[in-house]
């Protein structure tokens, strides 16, 4: 019998007692792993376990892959029409707004993200999503296609079946809900593995997807770890899809292990080094404030996280001075505190991932402007970190960090900029600042990335495409787009007269 995770909340911001079943979500049943093995979920703010989930092995990948085929080929697929499906997301989405604040309760608690953060930003934006994917659910259409008059032409655009899908711990209930909103929009089943970092949200919408009335087999979550139970679904020979988000080097793998079994379909979302440019004519507040949120929000685990920012020379000095100041001013603290801005990293693993890096810039001869340590004596918080002094050889200016960690670059102009800026192999995001609109949009042109943001950083929309050129990813999440991922095109041939 899987365990029951109780916590008592008591945040100025939510005050509750939750209580629900933590075992593996397999056919519309909450169940222990095969081995009876369970994982420590640990609070990163102070190091101590939270509770422990169910593992997810193998076996129970396939145990759920069953049941996601049995009710592909029963109650869901082809045999539940569009509308049908829409009703149970909206019921999804009338669910999560009545648990939004536990939601976020949950989030903060896990992953370290601030309250506030989570509720406006996560949660909002996974209830946006839902719904926005309710909205497709029956208005997936194929098109006819003009041939000759003697015969009728069509494409039906299917689903593909029983998806697999893998998640992060960064945004664990957005990319859950990016991943299973046009999957179960255009009639798949799904097996989910969230980040054994950050299963609770996962774990607890599963109860609400049975609450909503989803057929047993449409939704499977396993929380497990990634070289067993996330290997499992990139292998799989009866899973006919795996959309991936998290780092460049799992992506490959991911990618690796679907050549290797049936050729599954593959989308990745993967990681990036995201230029921020900041020319001379740029409004200066505007600039340091967007900013300092581009690198900063979300504690710098952010895959668009504005991480090389470039400031041309004639307001370098004035925007360095002002940039300083906004970062000194940012709270770190209590993750459910109402004035936090940064809570703690997620794991142990990530602070000294970061902390490793910071030791690699110290060492490669850049100059720690502010931070460079972490903050307190306990849990995972690092101090936000500016790096001056630097040269495009180094680790710190090439790789992700994932942490509150940039790098400050002067620069000439718009030539030397985009060339610098495109020196990555990554290709997720960037963002420019400057009111010259001619400027503003050559540049966001000549960016080789994914999102151009034009005056603003890391802003989002259900219905905006969003994914990576380069080692950034293969595929778009998020809009109409997203549909493509989860479709299968048959073309229909109707003789109408044509004898032989
Ligand atoms: P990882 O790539 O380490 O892990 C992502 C998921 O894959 C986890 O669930 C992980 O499980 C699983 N996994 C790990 N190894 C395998 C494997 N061999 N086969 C199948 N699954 C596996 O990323 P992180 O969780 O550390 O997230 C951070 C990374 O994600 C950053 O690089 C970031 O840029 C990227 N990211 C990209 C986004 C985008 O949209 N482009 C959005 C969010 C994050 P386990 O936890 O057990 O390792």
């Amino acid at each position: 019998m899987p365990s029951t995770f109780t916590h008592e909340f008591n945040a100025p911001a939510f005050k509750a007692k939750v209580s629900f079943n933590t075992g593996l979500f397999i056919n519309g049943q909450f169940v222990d792993g095969s081995d009876n093995t369970t994982i420590d979920v640990i609070n990163p703010t102070n190091g101590k376990v939270i509770t422990s989930v169910s593992e997810g092995t193998p076996k129970d990948v396939d145990l759920a892959v069953d049941a996601a085929h049995a009710a592909f080929d029963t109650t869901w697929g082809l045999h539940t029409p569009g509308a049908q499906r829409s009703r149970l997301m909206s019921k999804l989405v009338a669910l999560m707004e009545k648990n939004a604040d536990e939601l976020a309760a949950l989030e903060a608690l896990d992953n370290g993200k601030t309250f506030n953060w989570a509720r406006n930003i996560d949660v909002a934006g996974s209830i946006d999503c839902i719904r926005y994917y309710a909205g497709w659910a029956d208005k997936i259409t194929g098109q006819v296609q003009e041939t000759t008059e003697d015969k009728l032409t069509y494409s039906r655009h299917e689903p593909i079946g029983v998806v697999g899908q893998i998640i992060p711990w960064n945004f664990p209930l957005l990319m859950m809900a990016w991943k299973i909103g046009p999957a179960l929009a255009c009639g798949n089943t799904v097996v989910l593995k969230p980040s054994e970092f950050t299963p609770l949200t996962a774990i607890r919408m599963c109860h609400l997807i049975k609450e909503a009335g989803f057929p047993p087999g449409v939704v499977n979550v396993l929380t497990g770890y990634g070289n067993t139970t996330g290997n499992a679904i990139s292998s799989h020979m009866r899973i006919e899809k795996v959309a991936f988000t998290g780092s460049t080097l799992v992506g490959r793998k991911i990618m690796e292990a679907a050549a290797r079994s049936n050729l599954k379909n593959v989308t990745l979302e993967l990681g990036g080094k995201s230029p921020n440019i900041i020319f001379d004519d740029a409004d200066i507040e505007q600039a340091v404030n967007w900013a300092v949120f581009g690198i900063f929000w979300n504690h710098g685990q952010t895959c668009t996280a504005g991480s090389r920012i470039f400031v041309q020379e004639g307001i370098y000095d004035e925007f360095f001075k002002r940039f300083m100041e906004k970062t000194q001013s940012l709270k770190i603290g209590d993750p459910f505190a109402p004035d936090t801005f940064q809570g703690p990293q997620v794991s142990e693993i990530q602070f000294n991932r970061i902390m490793s890096y910071i030791e690699s810039g110290k060492a490669a001869g850049a100059k720690v402007e502010i931070g460079g340590e972490r903050h307190g004596s306990e849990g995972y918080f690092i101090k936000p970190t500016i790096f001056t002094n630097v040269d495009p050889s180094m680790k710190i200016v090439q790789e992700e960090i994932f942490g509150p960690v940039c790098v400050l670059i002067k620069f000439k102009d718009e030539e030397d900029v985009i060339k610098q800026a495109n020196d990555t192999l990554y290709g997720l995001a960037a963002a420019v600042f400057t009111q010259d609109l001619n400027r503003a949009l050559n540049t966001a042109h000549r960016l080789k990335a994914g999102t151009a943001w034009i005056n603003c950083v890391n802003s989002f929309n259900s219905n905006v495409p969003f994914g990576g050129f380069k080692q950034s990813g293969i595929g778009r999440e998020c809009g109409d787009y997203a549909l493509t991922n989860y479709t299968a095109v048959k073309a229909v041939h109707v003789n109408l007269g044509h004898k032989m």
